[in-house]
């Protein structure tokens, strides 16, 4: 059985304690290779390499950076095919998203940042005739990067990208439920001649090697994506040691449609937003409000789409759906559907397990699920499930509309379907949320800031604030 190594000092080594942990194929529900069981003895190793890296990495002129990480895009390039087969194995997603989505970002997420650098400029503050201030912006050193399961790569390099484009040394952390991708890049980054020490990656669980990432006093900054509640923990143990925080945490984003949308993009386009990746994306549409006079043309057009969306093994050309990522994650949802029912809701599409035949049988299926008829305030439209569900309530007004889709703890993403040009732009002014999309879903710009308000998290990833988030900013005043 296959067995991933950390990647401490430019090279694949064996965790200190010789202990390793179980990695499932969610797809056929059974262990198929084995992750290092890290712990603090490995990270004070990962971060005397990234201390000792630290000095030539960010002595590098910008080109000499940007030519390393060009070069590990190019690498995910050229071998996009085999790492999407191991993403998909790895998380149970469907063979083609992770083909045309996660591998050919996390490749974009690279070659943005390296090219990123050589393009940024600093603020210039004259004082008229008295002299002027200047900004630099400087590395800060050792940084650590901690990411969830549910696009592996494409998270993981959105933050270890610009990290490292910025001049700092990495110590990083993929989840233990999908850590494959991120070992196979430990492999491209020998290939691309990056220096040793300048990342170093580290496999195992949250609580003991995400743990001492986070308390190391070394370590400077942390960005994570990942759930609230372990966000709420990071920041009890890192704000008092006043590191640098990015919070990048859970939602519950609502879907507006109001009468006058585009009425089948909008159907479509919210089928996708509701169930792409299995509801396992953070900007997933969890709460659709439909505007009362098409509710049930739009729940009916809707529950008939969703019905032929086929969730079948990862590897199959058709499959629309794969398997949830565990088996543990498909009993939270599927007990997220038991309390939807207890709650009042009616089931319109799916709700229970699904059973594959031959190798998948025991695989981590959940058919699409539609609910509908639960107050917005009930528990299953306020806690994030983060997997195939979905509720469709009825609104009255905008202000209704905005108030629903306001009332939870999270704001990360929300949607917003009229052809309206003053309600899309107000509702956007008035929306609780990180990011708006309008007539659209999960367009991205690399460019464009990425992140939620209220409990989803702190900061914003995405374009030069990523970059300038892994840097000190310093005033430099001159007076004449
Ligand atoms: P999680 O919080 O359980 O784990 C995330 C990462 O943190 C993992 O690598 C885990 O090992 C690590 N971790 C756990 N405990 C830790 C600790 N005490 N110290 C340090 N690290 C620790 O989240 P998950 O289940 O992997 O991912 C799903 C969650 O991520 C959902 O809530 C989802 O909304 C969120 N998410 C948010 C975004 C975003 O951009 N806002 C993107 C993707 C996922």
């Amino acid at each position: 059985m296959k067995k991933i190594q950390n990647y401490i000092n430019g090279q694949l080594v064996a965790p200190l304690s010789g202990k390793y942990i179980n990695n499932v194929d969610p797809s056929r529900g059974e262990v198929y290779s084995q992750i290092p069981n890290s712990d603090a003895a490995d990270v004070q190793q990962a971060v005397a390499a990234a201390q000792k890296a630290f000095p030539i990495w960010s002595a590098m002129s910008t080109k000499e950076r940007s030519d390393i990480l060009l070069k590990v895009s190019q690498l995910i390039d050229e071998k996009l095919d085999f790492l999407a087969q191991a993403e998909s194995l790895d998380n149970g997603k469907p063979l083609s998203l992770a083909t045309h989505v996660d591998i050919p970002r996390a490749r974009d997420n690279f070659a943005f940042f390296a090219t990123a650098i050589l393009h940024d400029e600093a603020p210039f503050h004259d004082m008229g005739g008295k002299g002027f201030n200047y900004t630099l912006r400087q590395p800060i050193g050792v940084v650590g990067c901690i990411s969830p399961w549910n696009l592996p790569l494409y998270l993981f390099s959105w933050k270890i990208a610009p990290a490292l484009a910025a001049g700092n040394c990495v110590v990083a952390k993929p989840s233990e439920v999908t850590p494959m991708t991120a070992y196979l890049l430990s492999e491209i980054c020998q290939e691309a001649g990056m220096p040793a020490g300048v990342l170093n990656i580290l496999h195992g669980l949250g609580p003991s090697v995400g743990q001492a990432i986070v308390e190391h006093p070394q370590i400077k900054v942390i960005s994570f994506t990942g759930g609230t509640k372990t966000g709420e923990h990071l920041a009890r143990t890192a704000a008092p040691m006043f590191k640098k925080l990015s919070l990048e945490l859970g939602g519950k984003n609502p879907n507006l449609i109001f009468a006058d949308c585009d009425f089948d993009k909008a159907v479509k386009t919210s089928v996708t937003s509701s169930f792409a990746n299995q509801g396992q994306i953070c900007l997933c549409g969890s709460r659709i409000f439909v505007e009362r006079s098409i509710y049930d043309k739009f729940k009916t057009a809707f529950v008939e789409r969703v019905k032929s969306l086929k969730v079948g093994p990862p590897t199959n050309a058709d499959s629309r759906m794969g398997a949830v990522v565990s088996k543990d994650h498909m009993e939270k949802v599927l007990g997220y559907i038991e309390l939807a029912k207890q709650e009042g809701g009616t089931i319109l599409h799916g709700g229970e397990r699904l059973y594959m035949e031959g190798e998948y049988a025991n695989g981590f299926y959940i058919s699409p699920t539609v609910i509908e008829g639960l107050s917005y305030d009930c528990r299953t439209n306020q806690e994030e499930i983060f997997g195939p569900v979905v509720t469709i309530t009825p609104f009255d007004t905008e202000e209704e509309a905005l108030m629903m889709a306001n009332s939870t703890q999270y704001g990360l993403a929300a949607t917003v379907w009229t052809e309206n040009l003053n309600r899309a732009h107000r509702v956007a002014n008035n929306l609780e949320s990180g990011i708006v999309w309008i007539n659209c879903w999960l367009v991205r710009d690399l460019r464009t800031l990425f992140g939620g308000m209220k409990n989803s998290g702190v900061g914003r990833e995405g374009g030069y604030e990523a970059l300038h988030f892994f840097t000190e900013a310093k005033n430099v005043c001159l007076s004449y």
